[in-house]
């Protein structure tokens, strides 16, 4: 059964703790990733791409982009932008606004950072305007997920304190977790105490 929450409008929470502030890479797509720059989109809804810098390192832990790049604060605005415009069009249970779609249709119409071969046949991703070119590569994951075999599979994250979408590419298709060891565990021990003490 999938946990559906409702749409937490995204804040700005200062001094959080660095914990809090980390990405997370297990959805195994790159637009549902990137949904993740927000945190407990269940319960507070925190925002972690609070500055240029968040977002850059973001786009560096993606490896797609090789080094920082600047960011100005109309790109991260546009970011943010587009991150939401995702998270409804993905989020199982939720409605997208009327513009969502062109917001993603429009960055994925750019041109996208390119994978290319090194001379030591390496892969490198370039693109001449990395911030737009890493939007379009975003837009574009967003709609081949949509459009694609997987969008059924598209699961919001079973454990009632997490709220991270994945997508579930097991055979069987009953995947409930984002990660096993982290929410599958963490929930089955809750579950676990709770049965023992009611029979105590
Ligand atoms: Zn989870």
């Amino acid at each position: 059964m999938a946990y559906t929450h409702v749409a937490v409008p995204v804040t700005i929470v200062r001094d959080l703790p660095p914990e809090e502030l980390r990405f997370h890479w297990k959805s195994g797509r790159l637009c549902l990733d990137f949904l993740a720059t927000v945190g407990e989109r269940w319960r507070r809804s925190f925002e972690r791409l609070l500055t240029g810098e968040d977002l850059a390192r973001w786009m560096v832990e993606t490896g797609m982009v090789q080094s920082a790049p600047a960011v100005s604060g109309s790109q991260l605005a546009a970011a943010r932008v587009l991150r939401e415009a995702i998270n409804r069009l993905a989020r199982p249970g939720l409605e997208p606004e009327p513009d969502d779609r062109d917001i993603v249709n429009g960055w994925a119409a750019r041109a996208p950072v390119a994978p290319q071969l090194t001379a030591e046949g390496k892969l490198a991703w370039v693109g001449a305007r990395p911030v737009e070119a890493m939007f379009a590569a975003i837009a574009r994951d967003a709609v081949d997920l949509l459009t694609g075999p997987l969008a059924a599979r598209i699961r919001e994250c079973s454990a009632p304190d997490c709220a991270l979408l994945f997508v579930d590419a097991s055979r069987p298709g009953r995947r409930r977790w984002c990660s096993t060891e982290a929410c599958g565990n963490r929930t089955r021990t809750k579950a676990y105490r709770r049965r023992r003490k009611e029979r105590a």
